[in-house]
């Protein structure tokens, strides 16, 4: 009798046990998986987290030609921006350390295609947060307000939207909602579209277009390169900067929202605003 009782007890045990170890085996199957997620699509949001934490470093895809936001300097290698101090502030929060993190240079055109294959586990690029790019890939909070605007060589005619016409030729990166931007403001406008915007505006400088039209804070980092150009006119787009992750990473945005949030707390933010745009944000 005491016998069968132990027996029985020491059978639920086993029985338990059993289901603890299958459940390992579950688990350990889900994050091999989660190994291939480019192949197999967006990983779930804490698979995304632990991966980053597993690989040790975050992967983010900045700009390496944009002036204020991430540039590589050719001498030293080195890639810097308002954009970079962001991205470093978010490897700190998830890993603890702001070097824990290793740059991957992304265009307007390629930042989508790279998130989403993989390559990058976030965007921190100058990208505006808009209902189309919302279908492809998840945002963060607002954490810079810029507005698209015209960039021209000094004594243009041209000062102002309401002088491009049909017959102004227009400079612009591929895959920036500045091309869409223009296109509705002015119908029929030629725009010439370029890879990225350092040749847009090696092509200004060349006098192949009249205008380069992007976001204004982009533009104000142009023209801080060369004396010869200026912006004009009033910025004619709300362009709300996001970070992007894969859709589906809920826990990315949230450690990244919280990041916003410290920074704007601590004084952080404003400290990064005024180091890159010379001036305090707007509050
Ligand atoms: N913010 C705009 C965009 O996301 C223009 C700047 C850029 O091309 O990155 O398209």
């Amino acid at each position: 009798m005491k016998m069968s009782k132990s027996f029985k007890m020491l059978s639920v045990l086993m029985i338990a046990a059993m289901l603890v170890i299958a459940g390992c085996g579950n688990n350990n199957a889900k994050n091999n998986a989660g190994g291939n997620d480019a192949a197999a699509g967006a990983a779930t949001d804490s698979e995304a987290i632990a991966k980053i934490k597993e690989r040790g470093k975050l992967l983010v895809g900045v700009k390496y030609d944009t002036r204020l936001f991430g540039l590589k300097d050719p001498a030293s290698g080195n890639v810097e921006g308002f954009d970079i101090d962001v991205s470093k502030a978010i490897a700190k929060k998830i890993l603890g350390d702001e070097n824990a993190i290793e740059l991957k240079e992304v265009t307007s055109k390629t930042r989508i295609p790279m998130l989403n294959n993989g390559e990058i586990d976030m965007v921190v690029a100058t990208m505006t947060i808009t209902e189309e790019r919302k279908k492809e890939v998840d945002f963060s909070d607002v954490y810079f307000q810029a507005g698209q605007s015209l960039l021209v060589k000094k004594g243009s005619p041209i000062t102002g939207l309401d002088d491009v016409t049909k017959d102004t030729k227009i400079l612009g990166s591929k895959g920036a909602t500045s091309i869409k931007n223009i296109k509705e403001k002015v119908p029929g406008v030629t725009v010439l579209e370029f890879d990225n915007y350092q040749d847009a505006f090696s092509a200004l400088k060349a006098g192949q277009g009249d205008a380069l039209t992007t976001d204004d804070a982009i533009l104000y980092g142009m023209a801080s390169q060369d004396p010869g150009y200026e912006v004009v006119g009033e910025p004619f787009t709300d362009e709300p900067y996001g970070i992007a992750v894969q859709k589906g990473n809920t826990d990315v945005v949230k450690a990244v929202n919280d990041t916003l949030a410290e920074l704007k707390t601590n004084g952080e933010y404003d400290a990064i605003y005024t180091k890159w745009i010379g001036k305090a944000p707007a509050k």
